[in-house]
């Protein structure tokens, strides 16, 4: 086999989905204590808490701190290496999301026992769905009273369409909690809170029927679990590596992440059966991840990293061939040729220079406000990959400066913060305005308070007479200048100096559709 095969094959890339507060942080914690990434339990933690911890926006450096921080954490485990892309907190983000969402090959699920479904775990399951992306579940804090897992894999299938197999099951839970079972080896492994750091660090009986289990555990819980799993194995489904590839079914894990417990039964399993690089979409042809050539696309940007720095970075994800450091690729939107000097790899929270990465690795590249989120880039042929989409934003605002001579400051700041995709900046072709988009609220607050914070520049934020925004595209220049002419009033060039259609109202919008047939009007500006 091939090093390039080789290296594809062993590369497991995914995303941890979840309701705020169902153990997303903990299990990446654990995750990379079990990988050997960080020494000591509750540095994630740590990190997010500590960065801004007197700033009155707490709240919000919370969320922004975890995901610039640790926005991709990369760990060999077993032989195989494993990149872990942070998706962000709060619901307003969920296009960030999206897009994160579509740079990986699988998903892990994290489920609050005793909350069950939420509502924020349907809709990135839905984002899932759109790609049939395989998906893991974790059912969490098993040290604690909750539903009654039958009841919680009933849920999990009518709620979310996914059937479930069960891969390990509890021996209890809360007070009573005395393990789980691996129903595909018949291990047990016992609870114990404080260890469970190792296999050698836990207590692991081969089977249920082990003599010794039932001295452990008493014979009354061991008789409950069997009822259970009777139950069990005739309403839920085997594990079927097939179901699973194609997003059909769930394996379910159950453990108590904060206690170590029944992650590592998890892990195991997900660098074993997780797909690794998975062929990708563009323009032209699908792209296949063992192709020699290096192409990949750029799902995240992130302004002002590191603050002392202010450096932006790109972050690509490799769709194909070997990226070595200093090579030179095409850009794809640009056609310019650029020279992949410093790419920076993710090795758990530290960030070093990447000399070679492969398919499944993210790299990230500096920006000078060239790179734009969607980008691809290629060697030889052109490629652009398609389904990283910018959507409409559904909320606006017009920028108030309390000093006007802070103009081109705002300007800038209001460019570098939108290339991260959260927000979108568009500027009237009419009158010197500065309005900004965004599909959630707080992302107002966000910009407002990061405006001052890193570019030093005092902006309000005001209601704007815009209820949508669509891109307009023509294939015929003289009805496009037919069209510009008679809206001029409602249209704007967005970051990139392409024309979005700025809508009063829904009617508006859909009186111009029907005046203006030749002109395609866009709810989802896709990069190519
Ligand atoms: P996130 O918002 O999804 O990232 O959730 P966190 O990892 O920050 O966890 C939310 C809260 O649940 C924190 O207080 C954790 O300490 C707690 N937690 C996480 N895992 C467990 C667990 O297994 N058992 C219990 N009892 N609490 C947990």
């Amino acid at each position: 086999m091939s090093d390039h095969l080789r290296e594809t094959r062993r590369r497991r890339t995914f995303a941890i989905i979840s309701h705020p507060d169902a153990g997303k942080t903990t299990l990446t914690e654990k995750l990379l204590l079990f990988g050997g990434a960080i020494q000591m339990a509750g540095s994630v933690k740590g990190r997010k808490a500590a960065r801004h911890a007197t700033s009155d926006w707490m709240a919000l450096e919370k969320e922004r701190g975890i995901s610039v921080t640790s926005s991709v954490m990369q760990f060999p485990y077993e032989g195989r290496i494993v990149n872990l892309l942070d998706t962000p907190g709060h619901a307003d983000f969920g296009e960030d999301t999206y897009r994160v969402l579509t740079a990986v090959d699988s998903a892990l699920m994290v489920i609050d026992v005793a909350k069950g479904v939420e509502e924020r775990t349907i809709k990135l399951m839905e984002v899932c769905r759109l790609r049939d992306t395989p998906i893991m579940s974790f059912i969490n804090k098993l040290d604690r009273e909750g539903k009654n897992p039958i009841d919680l894999l009933d849920e999990v299938e009518s709620v979310l369409g996914i059937q479930c197999a069960p891969v390990t099951w509890p021996i209890g839970m809360g007070q009573r909690l005395k393990g789980v079972v691996h129903l595909i080896t018949g291990e047990v492994h016992l609870f114990e809170p404080g260890r469970n750091f190792t296999r050698q660090d836990s207590t692991i009986f081969a089977s249920l029927d082990d003599p010794e289990l039932a001295k452990r555990i008493g014979e009354a819980a061991l008789a409950e679990v069997r009822d259970e799993l009777e139950l069990v194995q005739g309403a839920s489904h085997p594990f079927d590596l097939e179901a699973y590839l194609a997003g059909k079914q769930t394996p379910v894990f159950f453990g108590s992440a904060v206690n170590n417990f029944g992650v590592q039964l998890l892990l195991d399993f997900f660098v074993e059966h997780a797909p690794s690089p998975k062929p990708r979409a563009t323009t032209g042809r699908e792209v296949d991840p063992v192709e020699e050539t290096f192409s990949g696309f750029v799902f995240k940007i992130q302004a002002n990293m590191d603050p002392q720095h202010r450096d932006r970075v790109a972050f690509l994800r490799v769709c194909s061939g070997r990226f070595d450091a200093g090579m030179k690729v095409m850009q794809t939107r640009t056609g310019k040729e650029v020279k992949l000097a410093n790419a920076l790899t993710f090795m758990a929270s530290d960030r070093d220079i990447v000399e070679t990465a492969y398919p499944g690795d993210v790299i990230g590249i500096h920006n000078h406000g060239t790179i734009s989120i969607g980008d691809s880039f290629s060697q030889g042929e052109t490629l652009a990959f398609t389904g990283i989409p910018n959507f409409a934003p559904e909320l606006f605002r017009r920028a108030r400066l309390r000093d006007p001579l802070k103009l081109k400051q705002l300007q800038k700041g209001l460019a570098q913060l939108s290339e991260e995709g959260a927000t979108q900046f568009f500027r009237p072709l009419l009158g010197n305005e500065l309005i900004l988009g965004a599909v959630g609220s707080l992302q107002f607050d966000v910009v407002a308070y990061r405006l001052k914070d890193e570019y030093n520049v005092d902006a309000q934020f005001d209601q704007a007479q815009i209820a949508t925004a669509r891109w307009v595209h023509c294939d015929d220049p003289k009805k496009l200048d037919e069209f510009k002419e008679k809206n001029i009033m409602n249209l704007a060039l967005d970051a990139a100096g392409e024309l979005v259609y700025l809508a009063p109202t829904r009617v508006n919008l859909q009186l111009a559709q029907e005046r203006a047939p030749a002109v395609r009007f866009s709810a989802t500006r896709e990069h190519a």
